[in-house]
């Protein structure tokens, strides 16, 4: 008889809940040095973290940096051959000086950055991220964070609500949602994802319903960004020139929304001094990538070189 499929953390299997994206991309970028230390700011399922790690042999080191508790799990299972080489960090990645700082480490060969979430977060229900079953409006990646995507639906003013989907979600419906999100929240409190996507539904015009995307989709991208503060936290990471990084070493960092993308451009221009530029473009995935993994769709790999 074939075993249960668990989804309890630690029981399934990190490489399948998650491929990594623009791998060799970046690989390329970051020409892995054996014997040197790499940090991965947002781990995830340590797909990356696996391919740096084999390069680095047999002694270079990797932090691992994840907000999320259960994730930081599976990837520290998925790389336990590592030994000693792969060390897991709760945290968030802005927090990267003070975390080498408290571990006496002064400079690595290179960073990476990989935004957004998982697809692990994304099929786990109970997490609140996806609209494809109902569950509790939770959304948070660090679940020692306070604030849900309930309490912003619930208590942030229609003006407000409309501004986060227009502007974090793209979604050209803001206004109107954000009202019949005010509409029923008056009644009772929004719950659940499936009672947010009813409104959702409701309020968007019959032809929008038959788009290519589910017409949920973007309003719950939009409160995911604003629950996790996630541009807030990009760019309190690249207010300061990332010093921890060797000359000679690489960041490289994927983002997977114009607003992020913006933000990495504008930084790593304004470091020209002292950083090389890698990427003229940002790298996007090919075809063949698109269609094995639809997360890499809207993906943009940036990459910079210390020189001095
Ligand atoms: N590269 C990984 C996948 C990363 S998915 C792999 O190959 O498996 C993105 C991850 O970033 C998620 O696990 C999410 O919890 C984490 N994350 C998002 N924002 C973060 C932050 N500010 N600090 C640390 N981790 C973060």
């Amino acid at each position: 008889m074939a075993a249960k499929k668990s989804t309890e953390p630690g029981t399934e299997s990190a490489a399948s809940l998650h491929l990594p994206v623009l791998l060799e991309e970046i690989l390329d970028l970051l020409q892995v040095v054996p014997d040197e230390d790499y940090i991965d700011g947002t781990v995830g399922l340590g797909g990356h973290a696996e391919a740096i790690l084999q390069r680095s042999s047999p002694e270079g080191r990797l932090i691992g940096i994840d907000r999320d508790r259960d994730t930081l799990k599976l990837a520290e299972d998925r790389l336990k051959d590592f030994g000693n080489r792969f060390i897991a960090q709760h945290g968030s990645y802005d927090q990267t000086p003070a975390l080498l700082q408290a571990r006496g480490w002064k400079q690595v060969q290179g960073m990476i950055l990989d935004l957004g979430v998982s697809s692990y977060q994304l099929t786990h229900p109970e997490r609140g991220f996806s609209f494809l079953k109902d569950s509790a409006l939770d959304m948070r990646m660090d679940l020692e964070e306070e604030v849900t995507a309930r309490e912003l639906l619930n208590d942030l003013p229609e003006t407000k609500l409309a501004t986060i989907f227009w502007e974090y979600g793209e979604e050209r419906f803001s206004r109107r949602i954000a009202r019949a999100i005010e509409h029923s929240r008056q009644q009772a409190p929004i719950r659940t994802t499936g009672e947010l996507c009813q409104i959702v539904s409701r309020a968007v015009p019959f032809s929008y319903k038959k788009g290519r995307i589910h017409p949920a989709t973007r309003v719950f991208q939009a409160l995911r960004i604003a629950v996790n503060r996630e541009l807030d936290i990009l760019q309190a990471f690249l207010k300061q020139s990332p010093d921890f990084i060797k000359v000679g070493g690489v960041l490289a960092v994927i983002s997977f929304h114009s607003l992020e993308d913006r933000i990495v451009k504008n930084a790593f221009r304004s470091w020209k001094q002292h950083f090389q530029i890698l990427t003229k473009k940002p790298l996007v995935a090919s075809d063949a990538e698109v269609e094995r993994n639809p997360r890499s769709r809207s993906a943009k790999l940036r990459a910079i070189r210390r020189l001095a």
